[in-house]
């Protein structure tokens, strides 16, 4: 019997994690990636702003999980047997030394994502993958009597191996696999989800997850780079509410807080076609009602103070100016000129600003599809698939992805390197 034949589409992070794993466990094997693009890892090279947030420094797989959307229950097993102590381990026996942020999100000590992009390469490279660049997979058909078993690596009538799965690429090559991973990403349209299709898989339509929103309110006009580190943001008539630090942009909102909003809103979002209103609240973790008493007892104390100047709650100083001027203060109004329905106003401002959000933009830092094959149909242990004995997913092209932070790329590893130990089972 020839060695297996092991095809993985895609030279993303988790394809590659994967071809790792596999042609690391069985060095017999015959492990072929095949990237559609000339360029290979293009995401990893981009991410976290050219520094590769390969991970976060969450260790605690019950944590883990609440950072995903979506799979965070399919991924509980397989990130408590590889999770981002295991990344963190896997890229030291590499060479490759992570360190933690104060956020917790953990990056390459060179700060350069080209750093994580060389160590996958050459691990490939050392394990004997054979990467094939501009060659996409278009069509794969899977062989009915192989998918019984019968027929793998037993000769054809032709005198060639019989093999699971024929693939054409978009090379117009025809190659054969005993086992074949889809690891193509979440990219809407990608011929990954088509090829998952046509071997029984159902889809959960994609739709962009990690998005900033577009609002144009003469209140942040002006003011972009500002930032709040403690701020909750919610979407009017849902549950959905977050808190972090939030960003004003020159098109709208941004930060943690609206990015976390983003995600774990992506299908509500985008059924209301990103035009909602959304409330912020500037003195988190303060209560409407405890900003207005705040107030209240700073008028008290401070009555020739001026408005303008005298800002209780560390709100930078021209977001301040801009609240209290909506709020109905006189740019020279002293605290002791307040009335009760000023200070109201004022208190609304602060703690539930309404916005009208009109659409959405993407974040240049990290941003994941939402969608992809449904995950009931897969086996998490193996990350084989259930529809179709043979076919493997890692990565994105499932239907997970995580907040910002290093959680994406570790569902990438954690998928990949199960799928991979499993193909070369
Ligand atoms: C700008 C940006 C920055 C990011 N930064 C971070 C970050 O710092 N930390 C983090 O955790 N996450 C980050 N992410 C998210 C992260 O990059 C993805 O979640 C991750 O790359 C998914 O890996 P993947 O291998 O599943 O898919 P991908 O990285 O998308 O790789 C899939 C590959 O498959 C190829 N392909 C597609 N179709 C075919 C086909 N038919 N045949 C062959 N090949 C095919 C594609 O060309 C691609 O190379 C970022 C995303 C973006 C867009």
């Amino acid at each position: 019997m020839g060695s297996r034949r092991i095809v993985i589409a895609g030279g993303g992070a988790a394809g590659f994690f994967a071809a790792i794993a596999c042609a690391e466990a069985d060095p017999t094997a015959d492990v072929q990636l095949h990237e559609a693009t000339n360029h290979p890892l293009a995401k990893v090279r981009v991410s976290g702003g050219g520094r590769c947030n390969v991970t976060h420094a969450c260790f605690e797989p019950r944590d883990l999980v609440t950072r995903y959307p979506r799979g965070g229950r399919e991924l509980r097993g397989p990130l408590t047997r590889f999770g981002p102590a295991d990344t963190v381990a896997w890229f030291a026996a590499r060479g490759v030394e992570l360190k933690t942020e104060a956020d917790g999100r953990m990056f390459p000590v060179t700060d350069d994502s080209g750093t994580i992009v060389n160590c996958l390469q050459s691990a490939a490279a050392k394990a004997g993958v054979r990467v094939f660049t501009r060659s996409g997979l278009k069509k794969v058909e899977r062989d009915v009597s192989g998918a019984l078993g019968l027929f793998a690596h037993s000769k054809s009538t032709l005198g060639s191996t019989r093999a699971t799965f024929q693939i054409t690429l978009t090379t117009g090559e025809q190659i054969p696999a005993d086992r074949l991973l889809l690891a193509t990403g979440g990219t809407q349209g990608s011929a990954g989800l088509t090829i998952a299709q046509a071997l029984g898989h159902s889809i959960e339509p994609p739709v962009p997850s990690l998005f900033t929103f577009n609002v144009a309110d003469p209140r942040l006009k002006d003011l972009a780079g500002l930032s709040v580190p403690v701020a909750s943001a919610s979407v009017r008539d849902t549950k959905l509410r977050e808190t972090g630090p939030l960003l004003i942009t020159h098109w709208g909102l941004s930060g943690p807080a609206i990015l976390k909003l983003s995600a774990w809103g992506a299908r509500e979002l985008h059924a209301a076609g990103y035009r909602f209103s959304l409330a912020v609240n500037w003195v988190a973790p303060r209560t409407l009602a405890q900003t207005q008493a705040e107030l209240t007892a700073f008028r008290t104390a401070n009555p020739k103070r001026q408005v303008a100047t005298g800002n209780p709650f560390g709100v930078p100083a021209r977001l301040w100016e801009r609240l209290a001027s909506a709020a109905g203060f006189a740019p020279d109004a002293t605290w002791s000129r307040a009335a009760n329905s000023t200070l109201t106003a004022l208190a609304a401002q602060l703690a539930a600003a309404e916005f009208a959000v009109t659409g959405k933009s993407t974040n240049k830092e990290e941003f994941v599809t939402c969608g992809g094959v449904r995950l009931r149909e897969v086996d998490f242990a193996t990350m084989e698939s259930r529809a179709c004995p043979g076919l493997y997913f890692a990565g994105e092209v499932l239907d997970i992805d995580g907040v910002t932070g290093g959680f994406n790329f570790q569902s990438a590893w954690t998928t990949g390197w199960h799928a991979g130990r499993a193909l070369a089972e």
